[in-house]
């Protein structure tokens, strides 16, 4: 698939290294990978195999990562598509490491990072007579509500419409023209978070994590074109992953499911290309994202995965998901 076919969806699969208790279970590893394939084994019952538009093996790459599918979309934002990354998996699956890595050694460096030095890269080689305006913001979703992470008061913002569509109430939008600005502003919005975090317990695993990125480019002739992508890294899917106390957790599960469900309706809606109704309006997630799904846009979801039998029930329930978004 290339950026200008027009819209379409791609599921990656990535199963991360074992870490902790894993490390001492036997069998070590439940799954057999061949090209875009993975079998599963679970212990004392039949194998299950799916199929994707890549499966990525343990060793795998973060290169290679961005290569199946997310450096696509970010081209593709370049010639003024809209479009959206997911990252989708149970608790320390490899969602965050796999959307944003480890900055401080380049081979670790995860989308967010590689997309910018994508843009930037393009932007160094186009024409020095176009005029480029990026402009980027990132916020969390927690129980319905919208936080502003570049903005440590921007609690409970409002989601309103105008004519262009959704659009979130006094979200703090950065506009700048230079990549070492971008790589700060996602430092200081990931330590909000994990500030936030500290103050309510199990939040960062209950909260989707969205970051946006616009880059608008004007020729000297006038000609105008802008392409929008959103980078989410969602809320765990595990059961286990949410706070310790009893009502807490039902709610925030409740809403996690909420929106893990429509998002899963609405990508594998744009999957089969029909016209039927699009239920972007069950969810704060969907319809912030209305914009950058369906249309002409490019999704990507990366569903990330443990390789051990020990979390083998939740491994497939995210490749049951992949399978149905597909
Ligand atoms: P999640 O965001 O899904 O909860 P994390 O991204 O925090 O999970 O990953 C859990 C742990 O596993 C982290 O310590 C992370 O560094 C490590 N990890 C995850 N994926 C990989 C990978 N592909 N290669 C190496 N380490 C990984
Ligand atoms: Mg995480």
């Amino acid at each position: 698939m290339t950026a200008n076919d027009e819209s379409w969806v791609k599921v990656v699969v990535r199963f991360r290294p074992l870490i902790g208790t894993e490390l001492g279970y036997n069998p070590l590893t439940c799954i057999e990978i061949t090209e875009d394939q993975v079998t599963i084994y679970p212990p004392g019952t039949i194998s299950l195999t799916f199929t994707f538009n890549s499966v990525l093996e343990p060793i795998s790459t973060q290169e290679q990562m961005y290569d199946s599918a997310p450096r696509n979309i970010v081209e593709a934002i370049m010639q003024g598509f809209n479009g959206t990354i997911f990252t989708y998996g149970q608790l320390s699956s490899g969602k965050t490491y796999t959307m944003f890595g480890e900055t401080t050694e380049p081979e670790r460096m995860g989308i967010v990072p590689r997309m910018i030095n994508t843009i930037f890269d393009t932007i160094d080689t186009a024409d020095e007579n176009i005029e480029f305006l990026i402009k980027v913001s990132f916020c969390e979703l927690y129980m319905e509500k919208i936080y502003d992470l570049l903005n440590p008061l921007g609690n409970d913002l409002k989601l309103k419409n105008n004519k262009k569509g959704p659009y979130i109430e006094n979200l703090r939008e950065v506009y700048t023209s230079c990549d070492f600005d971008i790589h700060e502003l996602i430092k200081v919005g990931l330590l909000n978070k994990s500030h936030r975090d500290s103050q309510s317990h199990g939040r960062a695993s209950a909260s989707h994590t969205l970051f946006s990125i616009s880059v608008q480019q004007v020729t000297p002739e006038g000609s105008y074109k802008v392409g929008k992508l959103y980078l989410v890294d969602l809320a765990g899917t595990e059961k286990g992953s949410v706070a310790s106390s009893p009502t807490f957790k039902h709610e925030q599960m409740k809403s996690v499911n909420t929106s893990l469900t429509t998002l899963g309706i609405i990508i594998s809606t744009l999957a089969e290309k029909t016209t039927s109704f699009i239920p972007y309006r069950a969810s704060k997630l969907t319809r912030i994202l209305q914009e950058s799904l369906g249309g002409n846009s490019k999704t990507a979801l990366i569903i990330t995965c443990s390789p051990s039998p020990l979390n083998v029930e939740e491994t497939l329930s995210s490749l049951r998901f992949g399978t149905r978004v597909k």
